[in-house]
């Protein structure tokens, strides 16, 4: 079987309850998520160690309440808030800086880590996991886009697993249950919300704000994620994330829009069965899936009331209005090095626009233009893809910005 990065449960080893868990993003949407389903389940999780960016005064909340042994930040200015907000008498080891991540994602002590660290900066930590060999719960759908081959091999060579908490293939992991063979599989089917554009068109999107882009219709993310959203590009990131995932060519991953956000995704079976997962948009569901897996966890969230929903819509993703998503699907299929470029135009785009200094339309744009530049490089190794990381964000910061420092 080709698919080994997700395990079957007959196919992965598991650690023993209760886990001991790192949550690097501890701070984000899906870290605070993460730690309402573990604090809903005490018996079961043992918070070795926290990781924020550069949100000390909640770290230090999130560490006063959970206790974990070590806490990492991303600079000075927020290990001085993370101190100052520690309750007198516990201090955990501290640690500071990029390569916090990795040592809390590789510690003796973990056997599961939550990547929730957003962007390409999960790589790293990622990897650190995998070759680790721990339990990895995946938020961080970048870290696979920049190196799902290397995560992979390195996961087989360890013997980690991933489970993936991206509600999508969290859905069709649950729906490729019991799979006795790959050649069983028809397709799998994203679907996308839409966003909160859907309907408009490539004309009336020029002039949209950054209030408008961050207020997602169904979800309660990220910036980061929340942007890409709204261009598509999540869905784009998702679509090489599937095909990562379950070992599948991109023309075997279809995207069906779907606003109510009810069904998580499908897979369709050679019969022309379809098996769909349905839950409310809430990511503990996911979040709690991965960790517990494979016991079903109870989590503090609304019940689905289909006679409430009353109808479920479907329609096809509008690639004239949203470019990102077909700018994803040819980036894969243009081979390992341009979903490196894709993902590092789009961080850099998508930082830009909410800082106020390019507008919406500019940000398919600036990635197309990044990718007609692009001649393929080896990146087969780690190194390799984050110097092609850092020389696209780079060349598009000095073409954009030539009199920034
Ligand atoms: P977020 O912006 O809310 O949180 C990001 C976390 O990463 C924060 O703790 C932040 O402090 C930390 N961080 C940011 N930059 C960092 C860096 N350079 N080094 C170390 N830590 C850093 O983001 P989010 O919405 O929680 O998303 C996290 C990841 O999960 C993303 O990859 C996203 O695509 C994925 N994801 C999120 C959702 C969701 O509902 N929020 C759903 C599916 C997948
Ligand atoms: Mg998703």
């Amino acid at each position: 079987m080709k698919t080994y990065i997700s395990p079957w449960p007959q196919a992965a080893k598991l650690p023993d309850f209760p886990r001991s868990v790192a949550v690097l993003g501890a701070t984000g949407s899906i870290g605070v998520n993460a730690l309402k389903v573990m604090a809903r389940h005490p018996e079961l999780f043992t918070v070795m160690a926290l990781a924020g960016g550069r949100n000390g005064t909640l770290l230090a909340e999130q560490c006063a309440r959970l206790r974990p042994r070590y806490a990492a930040v991303l600079d000075d200015a927020a290990r001085r808030e993370l101190e100052a907000g520690l309750p007198a008498g516990y201090s955990p080891q501290i640690l500071v800086g990029p390569d916090a991540f990795t040592t809390l994602a590789a510690l003796d002590e973990v056997d599961t880590v939550l990547s929730s660290i957003v962007g390409a900066a999960g790589f790293e930590p990622t990897l650190a996991a995998a070759r680790a060999g721990k339990l990895i719960c995946l938020a961080n759908k970048e870290s696979l886009v920049l190196g799902g081959h290397i995560i992979r091999a390195a996961c087989h060579a360890s013997g980690a697993v991933i489970l993936p908490v991206d509600s999508e293939h969290n859905a069709l992991f649950q729906g490729l249950m019991g799979l006795e063979s790959d050649d069983e599989i028809a397709r799998l089917i994203l679907t996308a919300s839409g966003g909160p554009f859907r309907g408009r068109d490539a004309a009336s999107l020029a002039g949209v704000t950054r209030k408008q882009a961050l207020a997602h219709p169904n979800w309660s993310m990220g910036a980061k994620i929340s942007i890409d959203s709204a261009t598509l590009m999540n869905k784009g990131l998702e679509v090489i994330e599937a095909c990562h995932l379950y070992g599948l060519p991109v023309g075997m991953v279809h995207v069906v829009v779907h606003p109510q956000s009810i069904i998580h995704s499908l897979v369709e079976y050679v019969d022309g069965s379809q098996l769909a997962h349905l839950g409310m948009p809430d990511m503990q569901v996911p979040i709690a899936h991965c960790l517990g897996f494979p016991r079903r966890l109870g989590v503090d969230v609304p019940r689905l009331d289909l006679a409430r929903v009353g109808c479920l819509t479907f329609e096809e993703p509008d690639l004239a209005a949203f470019p990102c998503l077909g700018l994803a699907r040819d980036a894969y299929d243009a081979g390992p090095s341009h979903p490196v470029v894709l993902n590092a135009a789009n961080e850099v785009a998508v930082a830009a626009f909410l800082d106020g200094r390019m507008g919406f339309a500019d940000i398919p744009a600036t990635i197309e233009a990044a990718l007609d530049r692009h001649r393929p490089v080896d990146v087969s190794t780690p190194e390799a893809v984050l110097d092609l990381d850092r020389a696209v964000r780079d060349e598009i910061r000095r073409a954009l910005w030539p009199d920034a420092d």
